[in-house]
């Protein structure tokens, strides 16, 4: 990318955008044009192919069948893997983050296979659905804050040896597993079950992937009163005693 611009991609919002997934897209697009950058926003719908000269993609959570749905055309179309082979971020929200593992299991009940971009396998977990708030201390290479947000899966996920979890968790399941892991993330690519919107209730994460297209280090402050008016109002709701 040129440095004043960032071309962001929201990968199939009519299939995986059931959480309020734009959130992600816009808080990306926000805190970018407040550096400065020129942001051109491209949705692609999952009869369009994906563009493989993306900065960021954003890909959202969603039901069992669109997953499936999703994965399938994703795979066809292969131009996520193609992009990522150039370098492109890719930021994924569980259904979504399922898809980048190798495999998941379908709404049918099968094994699907996934783009093979993290280093994961989720199945299906046995114990209840997990639902609920988490917190997690984020891995200490990626400098962030205690995470926030909002979990509904029945997938758990299992990591493997080239991918590092995105979190620990405090509060809440994460990955499922029981191993306390939440996420994963290699290189450019990260995947996790936090909704939220994510973003809003992290947007450091937002400025991690910004920082990462634009190949700095540091990106210039912003107001974040109103996000950690948020956060903290969150972390409060989440600990307080039922
Ligand atoms: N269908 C997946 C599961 O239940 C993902 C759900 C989601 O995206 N919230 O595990």
């Amino acid at each position: 990318m040129s440095d004043t611009s960032l071309r962001l991609v929201w990968v199939y919002p009519d299939l995986l955008s059931t959480y309020g997934d734009q959130g992600n897209a816009l808080v990306v697009e926000r805190r970018a044009r407040q550096r400065g950058l020129d942001v051109q926003r491209l949705d692609v719908r999952s009869d369009q192919p994906i563009p493989t000269s993306g900065d960021i993609y954003l890909i959202g959570g969603g039901e069992d069948r669109p997953q499936r749905l999703a994965s399938e055309r994703l795979l066809r179309d292969g131009g996520l893997n193609r992009a990522v082979d150039n370098g492109a971020i890719v930021f994924a929200v569980c259904a979504g983050y399922q898809i980048m593992g190798h495999e998941f299991v379908n709404d049918l009940g099968e094994r699907s296979a996934g783009l093979g971009l993290l280093d994961v396998v989720s199945g299906r977990g046995e114990a209840e659905r997990c639902v609920g708030d988490v917190l997690g201390d984020a891995d200490e290479q990626l400098r962030l804050p205690q995470l926030t947000g909002f979990e509904n899966h029945q997938g758990v996920t299992h990591l493997g040896p080239g991918v590092r979890p995105l979190a620990r968790v405090q509060l809440g399941h994460g990955n499922g597993t029981g191993d306390g892991t939440e996420g994963a993330w290699r290189d450019t690519v990260f995947g996790t079950y936090l909704h939220g919107p994510v973003l809003a209730r992290n947007p450091q994460i937002a400025d991690l992937l910004i920082k990462l297209s634009l190949d700095v280090n540091a990106l210039p402050p912003t107001d974040d009163t109103w996000y950690e008016a948020l956060r903290q109002e969150r972390i409060a709701a989440a600990t307080q005693p039922a």
